[in-house]
């Protein structure tokens, strides 16, 4: 690990050109590259990806693009909140080596026709839903891998198919990078953070809790002996239906290696891999959240 310095504003890029060159000097000084990759509007979460970066890296690089190819017809593209002095102010605090900031021609010229899909994995769940969507996650994350050439890349359990899918493209394209997934950082309410928690109001933040109160309360089943993973989504859905204005998209138990949803966890290996999953609408504010079950 190298000293970084923590209170200066990072050096920030906003080529591919540039971040290469940058990268290939970090690693001809036997620097080791991490790479975190974020759509801005930066919170601890987002931080916390960093730290980890800075602890197991020497040269951390932060990417801060609100990639529009992820984004369906009438989502919040255009709304997504975009603060990019505020988050370079956040990144000094823990002191990165750069960040990428590339404008939206930069990574998709005139012309792009290519993108990353994986099969399988992203048919359920926010796949359902959001059609688009892991495309063009999958599209945009190797796109960053191949500018950055970093050796391990950081992603949050909180976008927990995402990181499941992103596992299945390194593996498929023998992507020669490791994928570090660090814990959810939550409000001291248990509210998960995220950017989009900036368009929920006073009244709609509190009742958006009724979403870590039903990950809690599928928990406090399991430890209680319930194995019957049908009364636990049951009783996750009371609760959520429970606070009015919050509208389910989907609540599982699912496999966190296959994401099919898991029936029993009476066999001690279908618990160490069952995650239950959230997502619903707090108003206009899209939600998700999750927790593995133990
Ligand atoms: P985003 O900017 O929403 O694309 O997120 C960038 C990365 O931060 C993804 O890997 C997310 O999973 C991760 N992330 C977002 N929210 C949290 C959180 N509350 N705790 C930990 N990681 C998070």
């Amino acid at each position: 690990m190298t000293d970084r310095t923590t209170s200066d504003l990072p050096i920030v890029v906003t080529t591919v050109a540039e971040l290469r060159a940058r990268v290939a000097a970090a690693r001809a000084a036997g620097k080791r590259i991490g790479l975190v990759p974020t759509m801005g509007a930066l919170h601890e979460g987002h931080l916390s990806l960093a730290r980890a970066a800075n602890t197991e890296c020497d040269f951390t690089i932060v990417t801060i693009f609100v990639n529009p190819t992820q984004f369906g017809p009438g989502e919040d593209f255009n709304r997504y909140p975009r603060v990019l002095v505020h988050d370079l102010q956040l990144l000094s605090s823990v002191g990165v080596d750069l960040v990428f900031a590339p404008e939206q021609q930069e990574m998709y010229p005139a012309g792009s026709t290519t993108f990353v899909e994986v099969a399988g994995l992203t048919a359920q769940w926010e796949g359902a839903v959001r059609p688009q969507h892991f495309r063009g996650v999958t599209t945009i994350v190797a796109k960053l891998f191949n500018a950055a050439a970093a050796d391990v890349a950081y992603f949050g359990q909180k976008d927990y198919q995402q990181v499941t899918v992103i596992r299945r493209m390194v593996a498929d394209l023998n992507m020669p990078i490791e994928i570090r997934v660090c814990p959810i950082v939550r409000d001291a309410d248990g509210l998960a953070l995220s950017s989009r928690n900036a368009y929920l109001s006073d009244d709609e933040r509190r009742r958006a809790l009724v979403l870590s109160r039903s990950l809690h309360l599928a928990n406090k089943l399991v430890e209680q002996g319930e194995t019957d993973t049908a009364k636990i989504v049951a009783a996750m859905r009371a609760c959520v239906e429970s606070e009015p204005g919050v509208v389910i998209d989907y609540v599982a138990v699912v496999d966190g290696d296959t994401l099919e949803p898991v029936e029993s966890l009476r066999d001690k290996s279908s618990l160490h891999h069952a995650v239950a999953i959230v997502a619903a609408r707090v108003g206009t504010t899209r939600l998700i959240d999750n927790v593995i079950l133990e």
